[in-house]
């Protein structure tokens, strides 16, 4: 599928989303704090709209992580499979667990509002000190999914990738990324994020909704 707007207004969107998404779950309860930064690895897969809209603001760091997770399958390509009813091929790669080195000294991120959704989506309900896995409400993995599937639509002549490999340029671990294949969410939340999605879409940009960027049919 091509899209015939730019990419400042690809970029526009995606900050409209990064918005949208913070003040839906506003609403949720997170004991997340600025400092806490367990979950703050070199695991971050992103999609390349999401570095152009960050690499402006970023001083890559002097010593580059090596080792990090890698996705062999882009969100869309794995809901696409899972919507027929097909098992999407194994992982080979493991997650490092390395702290990110976007980090300051302070234990901030450097980034913070223009940080990847991948990073917006670690909201926990418990501290997660010990065994560094965020306690994610059921529901909003589902929302968090959803907004990854949809960021990945509106980039879907791009690539997704783990963020250290977009920015080195290591093009060998891009994988093109894919159009919107549906909801995946089970059916107990599936209203909930339909209409989450008729919300999405009825916001506007530059006298447009985003319904008439994203062409999607819900
Ligand atoms: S980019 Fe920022 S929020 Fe994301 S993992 Fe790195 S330090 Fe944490």
């Amino acid at each position: 599928m091509k899209y015939n707007y730019n990419l400042t207004t690809k970029l526009n969107i995606l900050s409209i989303l990064y918005t949208f998404f913070d003040e839906f779950i506003s609403g949720f309860e997170f004991v997340c704090k600025p400092g806490c930064n367990i979950c703050c690895t070199v695991d971050i897969v992103c999609t390349t709209l999401e570095i152009q809209f960050l690499a402006k603001h970023l001083k890559i760091p002097k010593k580059l992580p090596t080792k990090y997770y890698r996705p062999n399958i882009s969100i869309n390509k794995s809901a696409q499979l899972y919507i027929n009813k097909k098992i999407p091929p194994p992982e080979n790669s493991d997650r490092s667990l390395i702290a990110c080195p976007l980090l300051d000294k302070h234990g901030l991120c450097s980034i913070y509002p223009y940080r990847p959704f991948a990073c917006r989506a670690m909201m926990s309900r418990t501290i997660c000190q010990k065994d560094r896995e965020a306690d994610i409400h059921p529901f909003l993995v589902y929302v968090s999914l959803t907004f990854m599937q949809l960021i990945e639509h509106l980039d879907n002549e791009g690539h997704s990738a783990n963020m250290w490999d977009f920015l080195t340029n290591n093009s060998k671990y891009f994988i093109k990324n894919q159009p919107f294949p549906g909801i995946i969410a089970p059916i107990e939340y599936r209203a909930r994020i339909k209409s989450m999605i008729r919300r999405i879409l009825n916001l506007e940009l530059e006298d447009k909704k985003l319904s008439y960027y994203f062409n999607l049919t819900i």
